[in-house]
C-alpha cells in the first residue's frame, strides 16, 4: 500500500507547510536545528507536516498546545529519522502530552515471586507499539535534556522488539563494532557515576543501556562536538545509524 501512503502524503504537502516565520521561531527555541542544509531543512519541514497529519496528538489534563508547540515537537521527533524516513515511526500513532511530569504505576515480580508495586514520576515514556508520552514542562523548559529526542530514540531502539540500546542496524553496519563502542562507553559511564564523578551526560543514563542510547542520542544532536570528543566510538556508530553527522553542521 506504499502508493496510497505516498499519494496521501503528497496531498497533505500540497495543502500544509511550516511557514518561514514559524521555522525561524522554532530555530530560536531549538538552536541545534540551525546549520541544516537547505535541502535537509526543506525535508525536515515536510516531515514535520506529515508527522502532525499522521500522528494523533492528545494534550491531556487541560493542557492546550499551540501550533508552534506542536510543530516544535514534530521537528524534534523527525530530526532523528531525517535520513531514515518517517516509516521508522509507522507502528504507532499517539503522542500524549501532559502539562508536567506524570506518574505511572509499575509492578515487578522478583525472583522469589513477590510482586512489588511503586509509582514512577516521568518526564516522558515510549510505550512499545503504543504512544509516546511527554511532559510539556520538561519538553519546553528542561535545559538539561531533550525529552522529545530521548523518547523517539527509545522508539527506534524498540523497533527490533527489544529495548536494549541497539536499534535495528542498517545493512553494512557491524553489530560487533556497535556493541564494543557502546559497552565500553556505558561501562566507563556507570563507573564514573558510581564514583560520583562529573559525567557530563545525565547520570540517569546509567540506569540501563537503553537509557544510555537515548541520552547519548540527545547529546549527538544537541552537542555533537562534545559527544564526539568524549565518546568517539559511539559518535561514529550513531553517525552510521542516523546517517547524519551533526558535527559537520556546526562548522
Ligand atoms: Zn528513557
Amino acid at each position: 500500500m506504499g502508493w496510497l501512503r505516498d499519494w496521501k502524503r503528497r496531498r497533505i504537502l500540497e495543502r500544509h507547510h511550516v511557514d518561514d516565520a514559524l521555522w525561524r521561531r522554532a530555530i530560536k527555541h531549538l538552536p541545534f536545528l540551525a546549520g541544516l542544509s537547505a535541502e535537509e531543512e526543506r525535508r525536515l519541514r515536510e516531515f514535520a507536516v506529515l508527522f502532525l497529519a499522521e500522528k494523533q496528538f492528545s494534550p491531556v489534563h487541560g493542557l492546550a498546545l499551540t501550533e508552534d508547540d506542536r510543530v516544535e515537537i514534530a521537528l524534534q521527533a523527525c530530526l532523528p529519522v531525517l535520513e531514515l524516513g518517517l516509516d521508522w515511526y509507522s507502528d504507532w500513532t499517539g503522542v500524549i502530552v501532559y502539562p508536567g511530569d506524570f506518574r505511572v504505576r509499575r509492578t515487578e515480580i522478583d525472583e522469589d515471586g513477590v510482586m512489588h508495586e511503586w509509582d514512577d514520576e516521568l518526564a516522558g515514556e515510549a510505550m512499545p507499539g503504543g504512544p509516546v508520552v511527554l511532559s510539556w514542562d520538561a519538553t519546553a523548559n528542561d535545559p538539561y535534556m531533550n525529552v522529545v529526542i530521548h523518547e523517539f530514540a527509545h522508539k527506534l531502539d524498540m523497533l527490533d522488539g527489544v529495548a536494549d540500546g541497539k536499534p535495528p542496524l542498517h545493512p553494512g553496519m557491524d553489530a560487533r563494532a556497535w556493541r564494543k563502542a557502546f559497552e565500553e562507553a556505558y561501562e566507563g559511564f556507570c563507573d564514573a557515576v558510581e564514583r560520583g564523578r562529573d559525567t557530563w551526560l545525565d547520570p540517569y543514563a546509567a540506569e540501563h543501556p537503553s537509557e544510555f542510547f537515548a541520552v547519548v542520542s540527545e547529546a549527538f544532536f544537541e552537542d555533537p562536538g562534545e559527544t564526539r570528543r568524549r565518546y568517539p566510538g559511539v559518535y561514529e556508530q550513531l553517525k552510521l545509524f542516523y546517517r547524519q553527522d551533526p558535527l559537520s553542521r556546526r562548522r
